[in-house]
């Protein structure tokens, strides 16, 4: 069936809801597979994001060892958890969920990297060492680096919050203990107050400005073989900004993940928004889905729009990637949690008094974290009886059950995963 678009309706196969993470990588997956799809959504958590694609860090047991190899640790996980979202999946097609995100980096000039079968360790800002399995390829000299302890410089810049070279160096010195520091000034960004880090990769865009920061990390390089500096180096093309630094600089140069709001979820925003509509999906982000009405076993009613409905939508599938609390996928009130959409059932702690542990740092986390919508082998939310709420209805993504992606340090993967799994049951279908 074809996408067609009457006045301020629009009808189409999938209608995709969320453009987090999850939607996103939905709309991906369903454009790979010609699939007629409309997504609205807000961009989610996606613009506090690191930039890291995050697989499996932690193990989702109370012992949370640290995962080096995430496939193992996923098996394992598959084996003592058959409710987890991820054990829905193959590990051949979360790899292939995995590769496709990557792919379309890639395809967008921001290319990815990582170890086919092992997590990668790099610095953050905050002085600790992180376990991720992909990284823009501006971090990957950072990955090389500490691997091999080489010597090193981390520089700041002054005005730009959170993130200081010195306390870095001061709480890794035991891990890497060639680190040096140093701090510069630029004078083009010369806004009075913090600075910020979008303002400054905007402006390393410029030949001139790379040419100024360039001078002025140069006295400070002494017997340094890389050069670690915050992720500023530009929005559009990081990697073509990084490369021209390590020209100027004659050394590798890579880049630290900044707090959030970082660069990092601006690039990857700038990228959705660009070349989602170029695959042909048809989207309309920063737009709520109001309202959906659905009678059963018919198509889907949707009203669109940015504060009101502007648009209806009607489709024969839809794709719930709404997310958690702060996606608005779930509410949580005095009575409990509901999911905001469509009041699907939530599975949750039978009382809010159990929602969290005594402690906020306990290591069995809190069983808020686990609620959420189950889904069945197909990935549709499923009633208290075990069927599928409606059966045209799919959900992926952090909305899911049973899963605490913090915790377990697999953002990105349960995200991607999910979503490659909810689009391979609608494929079957025939939708
Ligand atoms: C601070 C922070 C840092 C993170 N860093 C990393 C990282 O480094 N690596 C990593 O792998 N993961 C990271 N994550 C996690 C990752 O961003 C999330 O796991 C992932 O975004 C979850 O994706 P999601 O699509 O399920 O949900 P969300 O990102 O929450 O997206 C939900 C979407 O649904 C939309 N929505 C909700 N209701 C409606 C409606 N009625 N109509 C239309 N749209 C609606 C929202 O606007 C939003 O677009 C981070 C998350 C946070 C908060």
């Amino acid at each position: 069936m074809g996408l067609q678009v009457k006045k301020n309706n629009i009808s189409c196969d999938l209608m995709i809801i969320g453009a987090g993470m999850a939607g996103v990588a939905a709309a991906i997956f369903a454009a790979r597979n010609g699939i007629d799809t409309v997504q609205a959504g807000l961009t989610g958590e996606t613009l506090y994001a690191s930039g890291l694609f995050d697989l499996y860090g932690v193990s989702h047991s109370p012992t949370r060892e640290l995962i080096d190899d995430p496939w193992q640790g996923l098996r394992q996980l598959k084996k003592k958890n058959p409710e987890h979202p991820f054990s829905l999946l193959s590990i051949d097609q979360i790899r292939t969920a995995m590769d496709g995100l990557t792919k379309f980096m890639e395809d967008v000039g921001q290319p990815y990297k990582g170890y086919p079968d092992k997590n990668a360790r790099l610095i953050t800002s905050v002085g600790t060492i992180k376990r991720t399995y992909r990284v823009p390829e501006t971090l990957w000299e950072g990955v090389k680096a500490l691997e091999k302890k080489e010597p090193c410089l981390i520089v700041d810049i002054q005005g730009l919050r959170g993130f200081s070279a010195i306390q870095m160096v001061e709480s890794l010195s035991h891990s890497w203990p060639c680190l040096a520091a140093a701090t510069i000034n630029l004078s083009w960004d010369n806004r009075l107050g913090p600075k910020y880090a979008e303002h400054i990769a905007r402006g390393l865009e410029s030949e001139s400005a790379r040419m100024e920061m360039a001078d002025a990390i140069r006295p400070h390089l002494g017997d340094a073989k890389t050069l670690g500096l915050p992720a500023v180096l530009g929005i559009q093309d990081p990697l073509g900004v990084c490369r021209d630094m390590e020209k100027k600089l004659g050394l590798p140069v890579f880049e630290i993940p900044t707090m959030p709001p970082a660069v990092a979820g601006v690039r990857l925003k700038e990228a959705f928004d660009i070349h989602l509509p170029r695959l042909g999906i048809q989207t309309f982000f920063h737009h709520t889905v109001h309202t959906v009405r659905h009678q059963k076993d018919e198509r889907f009613f949707l009203e669109v729009g940015r504060t009101a409905p502007e648009i209806t939508v009607s489709a024969d599938v839809v794709l719930l990637a709404t997310g958690r609390f702060l996606g608005k996928g779930l509410i949580s009130d005095r009575k409990g949690i509901r999911e905001a959409l469509l009041d699907l059932p939530v599975s949750q702690p039978d009382h809010r008094r159990y929602w969290h542990r005594e402690s906020f740092l306990d290591p069995k986390g809190h069983a808020i974290n686990l609620a959420g919508l189950e889904v069945d082998d197909s990935f549709r939310p499923i009633t208290a009886r075990g069927l599928p709420a409606c059966p045209n209805l799919y959900a992926a993504g952090s909305i899911l059950a049973y899963q605490d992606w913090i915790r377990t340090k697999s953002g990105t993967g349960l995200a991607v995963a999910t979503a490659y799994g909810a689009i391979e049951a609608i494929k079957r279908t025939g939708k």
